[in-house]
């Protein structure tokens, strides 16, 4: 069925200024006063005045059956909800396993992202682990990119981590090279993406891939990289050599308490990438349902809070904030992640997928979601599809 929204103020992630968007599954037109008297059967239209239209955040790097277990069984974090998603402007993820790949499944993962489908968002998942050898669902990485469709890459894979499985750089080229011959046929784009983790190596095996073989750098997608400002530098290397780095979204909160912003995060990391012109090689994800684990520098076990999804659209908030204009910080969040995974998302658009979100960018309040064309609330609430 064709719609309409009007007279919103749309962000491509670049600012059209006060436009009307007709579209179905995806953006049919964009542009201004169209009148619905063109068309001769009844549409749906939604008077969009004073809000503002931007593309449906891409999260790439949820954990949708939940994660953790790192202070043993009682520390399991739960699963995704839509509602979070929806209420959050996000329209699609990609959801991948954690720490845990034993009590943590790939055919768990793969139902959940079909439920989240149904539910109304659009969703992918990695298959592989952790921990090398990768789990998969048919004994071979290959084969599961070419032949289960949700699957998009591998991951998320451990390296330079204490809870990795201290993988070698020829196992990791192993994965790297069968993830990108996988995605060839498949006609996907076959990344693998890397938890780094805090130690002295960071991506330095991505280097040496770069360097040493003929794989692009295109394959190589490492998250977590401002857990700290070493790594981030060194990832901002990676970006200089065409590389895509993907940042960790600050959580509102922490342990119960709002997050400061004494240490490095995010936030402070996208700024640097604007100023030294690299914004457009970054990304960002929120880890939501992973745990968020804290050790002592001998590695014992601390503590663990929840990542959410909300994390996202907060740190884009506090990113504006500091003056970072919001075409610029949409796009880490929007088209650049499209770009990374040859989605056809991520812009306000003809010919692209209606996944939009009308905000009011005066209190960042949600007000509308629109998921392959089809209106996820209802006077500011989420639909239920379950029950309707
Ligand atoms: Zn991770």
């Amino acid at each position: 069925m064709i719609k309409i929204v009007k007279n919103a103020k749309v962000f491509s992630p670049k600012y059209l200024g006060e436009c009307d968007l007709v579209f179905d599954e995806k953006i049919l037109y964009v542009g201004k006063e169209i009148s619905a008297n063109i068309f001769p059967f009844d549409i749906e239209i939604y008077d969009a005045k004073g809000l503002y239209l931007i593309p449906g955040l891409i999260d790439p790097h949820v954990h949708i059956t939940g994660g953790g277990g790192e202070g043993g069984f009682a520390t399991r974090t739960p699963e995704l909800k839509v509602s979070d998603c929806v209420r959050n402007g996000v329209t699609t993820v990609i959801g991948c396993l954690g720490t845990d790949g034993i009590t943590r499944s790939l055919e768990n993962l793969y139902a959940k992202a079909k439920s989240l489908e149904f539910e109304g968002i659009n969703t992918y998942i990695y298959t592989g682990s952790y921990r090398i050898p990768p789990i998969t669902f048919t004994g071979d990485l290959m084969r599961d990119l070419v032949l289960i469709d949700k699957v998009i890459g591998v991951g998320e894979l451990a390296i330079s981590d204490h809870r990795s499985s201290q993988p070698t750089f020829e196992e990791i080229l192993r994965i790297v090279a069968d993830t990108r011959v996988g995605g060839m046929i498949s006609g996907k784009p076959g990344i693998v993406n890397f938890h780094v983790g805090a130690g002295e190596r960071g991506i330095e095996f991505l280097f040496y891939i770069v360097d040493k073989t003929e794989i692009p750098i295109s394959h190589l997608y490492p998250t977590h990289m401002n857990r700290n400002e070493k790594l981030f530098e060194s990832g901002l290397e990676f970006v200089k050599r065409a590389g895509v780095i993907d940042l960790t979204a600050l959580q509102p909160t922490e342990f119960g308490k709002e997050n400061t912003d004494n240490d490095f995060n995010s936030v402070k990391a996208i700024i640097k990438a604007y100023e030294n012109g690299l914004i457009d090689n970054i990304t960002i994800s929120s880890d939501g349902q992973g745990s968020l684990p804290k050790f002592d520098k001998d590695g014992n076990f601390l503590g663990l809070s929840v990542g959410s999804v909300d994390a996202i659209l907060y740190t884009l908030k506090k990113t504006v904030e500091k003056g970072i204009p919001l075409e610029e910080a949409l796009k880490i969040a929007t088209s650049n992640t499209a770009k990374v995974f040859k989605m056809n998302k991520g812009y306000i658009s003809e010919g692209y997928d209606a996944d939009f979100v009308l905000i009011d960018f005066e209190s960042w309040e949600i007000k509308n979601v629109v998921s392959r064309g089809c209106f996820l609330m209802k006077e500011g609430v989420m639909k239920s599809f379950i029950f309707e």
